[in-house]
């Protein structure tokens, strides 16, 4: 049995043989609210592993770096190992959520332009949201760390919003996090699917995310079936 380095709410990482590589388990345990609210998603480890092979084989495409080497079985992918950043790097296109309620407008309230959040990622502090300035002032990342990653999550939205557009799907928000390479490189990280990111339908607005879950909305496991439709025309 490999090694397991790390477990977190949704993934597991697990050592190989190559120390510049890990695996990466995808769950079904799915949690809301910083761990409070819990419970499974049947086959939302399958799911996931293929919508984030998916987003990062697209993203690869368009010139974006990134840690996935290749999906290996259903609910695994070889990854670069990386040096996590702990920034949880949020990009909202519409209004939702906190957001919505902090400025008081209603959920799809399109904004007139992207607005790039982040967030200290640390679970006992409740993921603080921060600014480019305490970044660097704790020491979380440099300079050239958060420049890089500003640019690189401008790019990532464009693309995600004009391939999920064609798709009747609205990019409303989503989380991304970024690591160091080997060769202290910023790339991106973690995962992108219906747990990291708000889709809606483009006609309806109906949700196909993990908002069904927190907000106990039903069809959790159809919503996220209906996004690998959408993505994968299967
Ligand atoms: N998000 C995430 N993990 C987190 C926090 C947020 O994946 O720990 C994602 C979430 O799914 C959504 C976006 O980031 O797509 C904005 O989330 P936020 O926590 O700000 O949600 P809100 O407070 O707006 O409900």
């Amino acid at each position: 049995m490999a090694e397991m380095l790390y477990e977190g709410k949704a993934k597991k990482v697990f050592a190989t043989e190559n120390p510049n590589e890990v695996v990466i388990y995808y769950k079904d345990d799915a949690t809301a609210f910083n761990g409070l609210k819990k419970g499974t998603i049947m086959d939302k480890g399958i799911m996931n592993n293929t919508i984030t092979t998916f987003f990062f084989d697209l993203l690869g495409k368009n010139g974006i770096p990134h840690h996935q080497i290749k999906k290996l079985s259903e609910r695994e992918s070889l990854c670069k190992k990386v040096h996590i950043i702990p920034l949880e790097v949020v990009t909202r296109n519409i209004a939702a959520g906190s957001l919505a309620k902090k400025m008081g407008v209603e959920e799809g309230y399109v904004l007139k332009k992207p607005i790039i959040e982040f967030c200290y990622k640390n679970d006992d502090l409740g993921d603080p949201m921060i600014n480019d300035d305490y970044a660097e002032a704790f020491g979380i990342a440099t300079d050239a760390q958060v420049q890089e990653i500003k640019a690189l999550t401008l790019k990532i939205n464009d693309i995600l919003k004009k391939f999920l557009a064609e798709r009747k799907i609205r990019l409303v928000d989503f989380k991304m996090e970024f690591g160091t390479d080997a060769d202290g490189k910023v790339i991106l990280a973690d995962e992108i699917t219906p747990d990291t990111a708000r889709l809606w339908d483009w006609d309806t607005n109906e949700k196909l995310d993990k908002d069904r879950f927190r907000r106990d909305l039903g069809n959790v496991e159809e919503a996220y079936h209906e996004v690998i439709r959408r993505l994968t025309g299967k």
